[in-house]
């Protein structure tokens, strides 16, 4: 049955996805954005269906609408961004996620918080389960987005435990795909940009990192089964498994670009976790999760992506 369904952040990358695919299943859509790095551009071409309303509104004020699920997107992504104004992205985390849990109670709906693997910090427990409760430093420069998100689950489990509030909580591993911003500064799209433009490709560190890359499809069907799945509200990893070093990607992005690019060494940022990689047992028992875009054909689709919107 068609349902009416609001996405915080919906003009950003994973939301603007999002609401492509509800309003495909039928629903009726609401994306409400702040446009702080999301781009109308994401949705223009969802404007004309009828089923789809845009509004502009920030989420660390409250507002009132008449939904069935939320899906609480909101919240900048990337490192560069969620640092540039630190306590802002703490105000959208907590701030905003009571506003939200808020509205779910009133409408007596269900809501989707849209966590992270940062909430592991730099991680001790290799690969990371739901029940590892992290290595967070809670005073450093990450700490406004993944103490942000730390209490935003909270706030979903005493929202749960106190009022009966529907909650679903999900923790997204490192995503990539169309839409991303191009200068944004996550990992995979600054790669695909340089080596694109011929620029040096910026390694923090000595790239031995690792990070497990996720195709933003293969996201959209976990949010959304786990938005619809019942008896189960989390916390679960969604991604890719694939674990590979930044030097890695960079070869690999270099190589499918057949760019010139040399690659460069620069200092790596403070807390910057050493590796990462979902462990998804259980959201494949729940959910029957399954990644299936492997790294290398989702990367030829993002570059075939810039290789488009950076000509026009
Ligand atoms: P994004 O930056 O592209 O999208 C975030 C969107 O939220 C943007 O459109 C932005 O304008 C909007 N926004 C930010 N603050 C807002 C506010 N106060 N009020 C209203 N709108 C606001 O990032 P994304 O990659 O699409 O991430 C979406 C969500 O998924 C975020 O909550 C992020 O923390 C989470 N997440 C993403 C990843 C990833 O790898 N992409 C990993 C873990 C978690
Ligand atoms: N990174 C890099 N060069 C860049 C951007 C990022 O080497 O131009 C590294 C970064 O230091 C981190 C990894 O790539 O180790 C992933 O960074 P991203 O910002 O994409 O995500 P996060 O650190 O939040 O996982």
């Amino acid at each position: 049955m068609a349902k009416r369904i609001l996405i915080t952040g919906g003009a950003g990358f994973i939301g603007s996805h999002l609401c492509e695919r509800l309003l495909a299943e039928g629903n009726h859509v609401i994306s409400l954005d702040n446009f702080h790095t999301g781009r109308k551009e994401n949705i223009q071409h969802l404007l004309a269906n009828p089923k789809f309303e845009l509004i502009r509104h920030d989420i660390t004020d409250p507002i009132k609408l008449e939904v069935d699920q939320i899906y609480n997107m909101a919240c900048p992504a990337s490192p560069v961004h969620y640092q540039h104004n630190a306590i802002k992205t703490i105000k959208t985390n907590v701030l905003g996620m009571t506003n939200m849990l808020g509205l779910a109670k009133r409408v007596r709906g269900r809501i989707l918080q849209a966590s992270t693997s940062e909430v592991y910090g730099n991680p001790l427990e290799h690969p990371q389960t739901e029940s590892y409760w992290g290595n967070v430093n809670p005073i450093g420069i990450r700490s406004c987005y993944d103490e942000g998100k730390r209490v935003a689950e909270t706030l979903c489990f005493d929202y749960h435990r106190q009022h009966k509030t529907d909650i679903r909580v999900i923790r997204i591993f490192n995503t990539y795909g169309p839409r991303m911003i191009p200068d944004d500064g996550r990992v995979v799209s600054n790669f695909i940009v340089q080596a694109i433009r011929g620029e040096d490709i910026t390694i923090y560190g000595d790239g031995s990192q690792t990070r497990s890359f996720c195709y933003v499809d293969d996201l959209v069907n976990g949010i959304i089964g786990m938005m619809n799945t019942e008896n189960f509200i989390g916390p679960v990893n969604l991604g890719n498994d694939g674990e590979f070093t930044v030097k890695e990607l960079a070869e690999l992005v270099i190589k499918e670009v057949g760019s010139k690019s040399k690659i460069i060494y620069l200092p790596l940022p403070q807390d910057d976790p050493a590796r990462r990689k979902p462990n998804l047992s259980l959201a494949k028992e729940k959910l029957n999760y399954v990644p299936t875009v492997p790294l290398l054909d989702g990367v030829r689709k993002t570059i075939e992506y810039f290789k488009k919107s950076l000509n026009t």
